[in-house]
């Protein structure tokens, strides 16, 4: 619980976040009902200097990758950069659309991108950068490029370590992408 409430507080720090919000509590819980608990872990970096060299490679290949980004409407530029299983690394951007649900985010431009090079590509790690971000605020991926990341890690068999970055701020280091998607849907319902 510790570790979810202490998520809370640094994904969604800032004005107008959860911590602003009422507390929504459940009901007095009856006989047959079980609360449980979902925790995770990750790791907060002060700086993307206090990360191994291959890490802060993909950092800055990811904050370099937001200067590309097509994003007119929002402008809002995002990078993310991936490193495969055979050392290569491949970047994306968000690319926006007038037609708005047209766009994609940069973590599924990069993924996509990847994976249509090479299908039994295995991604190891995934930087996201924002340069714009506040320094003590990296950017988490929406909802839909976390479900594309769960889904690869399903697909490779291996998780995908993440890196969420600022610019010259602090990083949030996940050890794999379902942890930012718990209690999630993937090919097990679909009996495949
Ligand atoms: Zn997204």
């Amino acid at each position: 619980m510790m570790a979810e409430q202490r998520g809370a507080e640094v994904l969604d720090a800032g004005e107008g976040t959860l911590s602003d919000r009422p507390v929504v509590t459940f009901a007095p819980i009856e006989p047959m009902a079980q609360e449980r608990t979902l925790t995770f872990h990750y790791r907060e970096h002060a700086d993307a200097a206090a990360l191994d060299a291959s890490a802060q490679h993909l950092v800055e290949a990811a904050a370099d990758a937001s200067t590309r980004a097509y994003a007119p409407y929002s402008r809002f530029h995002v990078g993310a950069a991936l490193r495969l299983a055979n050392g290569g690394v491949v970047t994306g951007n968000n690319q926006e659309n007038a037609s708005f649900p047209a766009g994609i985010c940069a973590e599924r431009t990069a993924l996509h991108a990847a994976l249509s090079q090479d299908p039994s590509a295995v991604v190891v790690e995934m930087a996201i950068a924002v340069p714009s971000a506040p320094a003590d605020r990296p950017v988490s991926p929406c909802g839909i490029c976390r479900q594309a990341l769960l889904e690869q890690e399903h697909r490779q068999g291996a998780p995908i370590r993440i890196y969420l970055a600022s610019a010259g701020g602090k990083v949030i280091e996940l050890a794999k992408a379902g942890d930012l998607l718990p209690l999630s849907f993937d090919a097990s319902f679909l009996g495949t």
